[in-house]
């Protein structure tokens, strides 16, 4: 059997080229409805199911990204494992432009988003010192190698919370922070990732030097967009041959991380949260 793998695309990134038997599927969740239709079909020799982060038309925002519905779409469709694409800003003078980053951490700088399924009549705490799959990255810097394209290899994402782009009193703090890169999505969905047992990696496409650089006084979207555009056929073709080369048998914690994770005991879950998460722990209560 080879892994059903989720790619969910970014800024710039609403579809992906090349799927066959590709059909729409609106799915709803018990958590309200994913940013969009995800599209499943066949891809490098792989069942795919593709998700807009952002919608189609790029209508909702990093804070209001419904993305416990998005990874819970996924999930429900058979997903294992997640490729996501997103678009960094630079915090360090070597990651330049139109190069990419497979970063290794991330620091959670956003406020106050719905970034776990469990809380209300169910806790669960999972491990999240490697937040990306250890055996998906290294698939996705082995293509990265024989690629044309700059890839940079670890490195930390910072994700704030947007939608404004930061100060420059705040991109220079996460630079001495020794942050690296800095984006607005990463962190929920990875961490939603982990608590729905999926393999999670991140290829982040950098757009712009943030505004530390003095080079760049500013950053507007419609810089970011015009250095997407040169890097999306790049990405696509990095994704693409990930999905191809995705290790099927591989030796990761992610399908079992909720296996000593579940605080709750099981006869206090609540009927009603026991349904609404059935998908995700009902392989550890019933
Ligand atoms: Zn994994």
């Amino acid at each position: 059997m080879t892994t059903r793998v989720g790619v969910i695309g970014g800024s710039g990134f609403y579809d992906i080229d090349g799927l066959t038997d590709a059909e729409e599927r609106h799915i709803d969740t018990p958590f309200g409805a994913p940013s969009d239709a995800v599209v499943t079909g066949r891809l490098a020799g792989r069942e795919v199911a593709f998700l807009a982060r952002h919608g189609r038309g790029h209508h909702t925002s990093p804070t209001f990204l419904n993305v416990r519905a998005n990874i819970y779409a996924l999930k429900t469709l058979g997903v294992e494992a997640i490729l996501s694409f997103s678009a960094v800003g630079s915090l360090r003078e070597h990651i330049e432009p139109t190069s990419f980053v497979v970063p290794e951490q991330i620091y959670d700088h956003t406020k106050g988003r719905a970034s776990s399924f469990f809380g209300e009549g169910l806790v669960a705490h999972v491990s999240f010192a490697e937040p990306f799959c250890p055996a998906l990255r290294p698939a996705l810097l082995d293509v990265a190698a024989g690629d044309p394209a700059t890839v940079h290899e670890g490195g930390t994402y910072i994700c704030m919370e947007g939608p404004q782009f930061s100060t420059k009193a705040e991109s220079e703090l996460y630079r001495d922070w020794g942050m690296d890169i800095i984006g607005m999505t990463a962190a929920t969905e990875a961490k939603l990732a982990r608590e729905a047992e999926m393999c999670y990696a991140t290829l982040a496409a950098v757009t712009d030097f943030d505004c530390w650089h003095p080079g760049h006084d500013d950053v507007t979207t419609g810089m970011i967009l015009a250095n997407l555009s040169l890097n999306v056929e790049a990405g696509q073709r990095l994704i693409v041959e990930t999905l191809r080369r995705f290790p099927d048998e591989r030796e990761c914690g992610c399908r079992s991380a909720l296996s000593a994770a579940l605080a709750t005991r099981p006869d206090a879950i609540p009927a009603d949260v026991r349904g609404r998460l059935e998908p995700l722990v009902g392989k550890y209560l019933n």
